[in-house]
């Protein structure tokens, strides 16, 4: 199959060894759970139990509210013990609504609706199932997957994309998950391909994992619409819209989706929740987390049951060799910087990396020696230096203006520029900055919008009250002359 060259990109140290030979295993239940109602794009999830409630593992904590969320499902059976704000697992370091459980260690299922054959169910079943399992982009995007398999009613899918690309350095959970799941993997993706009545799915995997290529590949090779493409390993190759110009040849347009193209793109850990949800029953309660990082005694890859604290599973994996200059959740390009360990597993915790100080190799930023290195990097064509400029500034329109909203945040910028700008922190300040403001003016918006609803009614009732008043009057004189003429 021909393949098409993205712009730019780079070709980090892949820290890779140290997981990628390692089978997954089971991270053991622990004591408490830390379960926060917003894991995934879009409004948080409104909680359904109160505390001193009993659970079973996978039963809905909270459910979705609006149009793009996604439920919450208790990952082991216990006792609710209390629902308050916990430190969320982002470098601000706040506090998100959270279901704390104390487990009962049983780990005791609910029931589950199993399904002998999800063929023989309509696309809209499908995806009120994934979206009911709570099933998020497990690439790290977190966006509601139902959501995008409800895509096909508004373009014609022709492609379903899996990703498993996994560019990002130490991360290697989609490795092992590929090499040691992949009949599941191809069950989630025929079952998606049902869903999007799309054609033709294309399993993109770096050439840097031969093993998970060649365990795809037997899977898949009983079904002519599942292809595994092997790509070049080039960061950001797992960026959803460099793998679709890999692919495809196609640039997606700024401010559109790859649905607008007939594409879709879906991670491989989504497939494989997609077999569990459809064909267990079973809603996302677990996910696997490469637990990696020069500061980490024994690195691993571990399935680990969603809420358990960063903490315990460093612990578990043998604590730190060295004090750890830096934590992150994710990979270190596109990765969140984490406030200190005490927050918890998500589902979009693809790893949590443990870096020691030679890792982090921090340094000095010095002025901009305008080299350009930073524009050659770019996958999305922009002009990092020039974004970098404004937003340091505070002027974000003239960010916004050199294409801002088109950055990815992939970090290839910052990683070449020799004066070691952090190019990419200033637009992930600006951009949130941006929403904020966004924000407060939707929020002003809204405000003046019932104050001119309430100013409008008041003058109704006030018409209203007039109108009744003239009437009674009217009556009034009208049966004065009545009485005086009888
Ligand atoms: S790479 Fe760094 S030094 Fe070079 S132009 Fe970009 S911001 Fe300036
Ligand atoms: S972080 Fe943004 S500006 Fe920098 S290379 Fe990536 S897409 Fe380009």
């Amino acid at each position: 199959m021909k393949l098409f060259r993205f712009r730019g990109g780079v070709h980090p140290e892949s820290h890779k060894q140290a997981t990628g030979s390692k089978a997954i295993e089971a991270m053991p239940l622990q004591k408490r759970l830390y379960v926060p109602l917003q894991q995934h794009i879009g409004a948080p999830a409104e909680p359904q139990v109160r505390i001193g409630d009993q659970v079973l593992k996978g039963q809905l904590l909270a459910n979705s509210q609006g149009a793009i969320s996604a439920p919450v499902h208790a990952p082991s059976s216990g006792t609710v013990i209390d629902i308050t704000e916990h430190t969320a697992p982002h470098p601000s370091g706040l506090g998100v609504r959270t279901v704390v459980i104390e487990t009962d260690g049983e780990d005791r299922w609910q029931d589950c609706q199993k399904t002998i054959n999800p063929f023989e169910l309509d696309a809209d079943e499908i995806s009120a199932r994934v979206g009911a399992a709570g099933i998020v982009g497990l690439g790290g995007a977190t966006f509601p997957s139902a959501v995008k398999l409800n895509l096909w009613k508004k373009h014609p899918i022709y492609t379903l994309v899996i990703n498993g690309g996994e560019c990002e350095p130490y991360l290697t959970c989609d490795d092992r998950l590929m090499q040691e799941r992949p009949d599941e993997i191809i069950d989630g993706i025929r079952i998606m391909l049902h869903a999007l009545h799309a054609k033709q799915a294309l399993i993109a995997i770096e050439d840097n994992k031969p093993d998970a290529i060649e365990r795809m590949k037997v899977a898949a090779h009983l079904f002519d619409n599942v292809t595994v493409v092997v790509v070049p390993s080039r960061y950001p190759m797992g960026s959803e819209k460099q793998m679709v110009q890999t692919l495809t040849g196609l640039e997606i347009p700024a401010g559109k989706l790859s649905a607008d193209l007939g594409v879709i793109v879906h991670n491989v850990g989504t497939a494989y929740a997609v077999h569990s949800a459809l064909r267990q029953g079973r809603p996302l309660v677990s996910r696997i987390v490469t637990v990696g990082g020069g500061a980490i005694n024994t690195p691993r890859n571990l399935e680990v049951p969603l809420g358990t604290l960063v903490s315990a599973v460093f612990d578990y994996c043998g604590g730190f060799g060295e004090s750890p200059a830096r934590l992150l959740m994710g990979g270190p390009m596109m990765g969140q910087l984490l406030p200190h360990a005490e927050v918890p597993i998500v589902k979009g915790s693809s790893g949590v990396i443990a870096l020691t100080e030679a890792e982090v190799a921090i340094n000095r930023p010095r002025p901009c020696i305008r080299c350009g290195s930073c524009i050659n990097a770019c996958p999305c064509g922009l002009l990092p230096l020039e974004m970098a400029a404004r937003s340091r500034k505070g002027d974000l329109q003239g960010a916004v203006d050199y294409g801002l909203m088109d950055c990815i945040a992939c970090g290839s910028c910052s990683y070449v520029c020799p004066s070691h700008i952090p190019l990419v922190q200033y637009f992930s300040y600006a951009k949130g900055e941006l929403a904020a403001r966004r924000r407060h003016k939707q929020k002003a918006d809204e405000t003046r919008k019932l104050a001119e609803v309430r100013m409008q009614r008041m003058e109704q009732e006030e018409r209203a009250k007039a109108e009744a008043a003239a009437r009674r009057k009217a009556e009034r004189e009208a049966k004065s002359k009545q009485e005086a003429v009888v």
